[in-house]
């Protein structure tokens, strides 16, 4: 069994409307994956198809995780195999209290191993209160409502202490970026760079801009257009496309 997250010859369609066209992209454990691409080319496709959408259909191609198919897997099923996703726009859920939320992510990711669980609940919380420590968030937003009244830069934060929390094998984090200032930024990059080096964390980080590379750092970057991915290179992709934009690439046939 190979430790690696591969998507092969991937399609995808909403609706009898075929969105990703067969891409090819393999994340090993600890190395960092960026896709940049113009809006509509299918970012948030390809992250809503591995979450498990129901909206998304697989019409052919594979999705697998160390080795195990993810295509018949409940998005449950994904997350207890090492799977994690942070979306561009997180839900404010203001009856459900993020340490209560996050204990029962965790229960969920954690149900097939019994070592790995808390019995008490105030382990649990002692647990949560030192990866908050680490990734230097505020202990308050613990007992407040699932994203409520949050700040983008809070909302963020928050997704990144469920990164710690769940440990994940793999991390797709889509537009994680977006409307971030620079500060905040730099903290959800470092937060990011702490979890995925502990846990050798495979990494997809899905961006339009550059920035957060500068911070991120990848290893290897993918240009998808028209729900294809046209050109995989190293980190100096991004300097090129930041300067030259995609022009090279929009005319293409889809
Ligand atoms: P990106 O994240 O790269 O900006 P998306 O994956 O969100 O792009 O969208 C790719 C294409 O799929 C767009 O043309 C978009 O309109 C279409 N699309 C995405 N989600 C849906 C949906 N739920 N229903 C219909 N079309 C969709
Ligand atoms: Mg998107």
């Amino acid at each position: 069994m190979k430790k690696q997250l591969e998507l092969s010859k991937l399609h995808v369609s909403i609706e009898d409307k075929e969105i990703i066209k067969g891409i090819s992209l393999t994340v090993k454990p600890g190395e960092i994956h960026a896709i940049m691409g113009p809006n509509g080319s299918g970012k948030s496709t390809t992250a809503a198809t591995l979450a498990g959408h129901p909206d998304y259909s697989v019409t052919s191609g594979d999705m697998i995780l160390d080795g195990e198919s993810l295509l018949d897997a409940s998005p449950d099923e994904r997350a207890q195999l090492g799977l994690f996703l942070a979306f561009q726009y997180p839900v404010e859920v203001p009856g459900v209290k993020v340490q209560n939320f996050l204990r029962h992510a965790h229960q969920a990711r954690f149900a097939d191993k019994p070592k790995k669980q808390f019995e008490k609940v105030i382990d649990f919380r002692k647990h949560l209160k030192a990866l908050a420590a680490e990734l230097q968030i505020n202990p308050e937003l613990l007992s407040r409502g699932l994203n409520e009244g949050f700040s983008g830069g809070e909302k963020k934060q928050l997704e990144i202490l469920q990164m710690a929390v769940l440990e994940p094998k793999y991390a797709i984090l889509d537009e994680t970026d977006s409307g971030l200032d620079i500060d905040a930024i730099k903290k959800v990059s470092a937060g990011v760079t702490k979890v995925a080096k502990k846990h050798k964390t495979g990494v997809l980080v899905i961006t339009h801009y550059k920035r957060i590379l500068e911070y991120l750092k990848p290893d290897h970057v993918h240009v998808m257009v028209k729900g294809k991915i046209v050109k995989s290179g190293g980190p100096e992709l991004v300097d090129k496309l930041e300067s030259e934009g995609y022009k090279d690439w929009r005319g293409e046939e889809a």
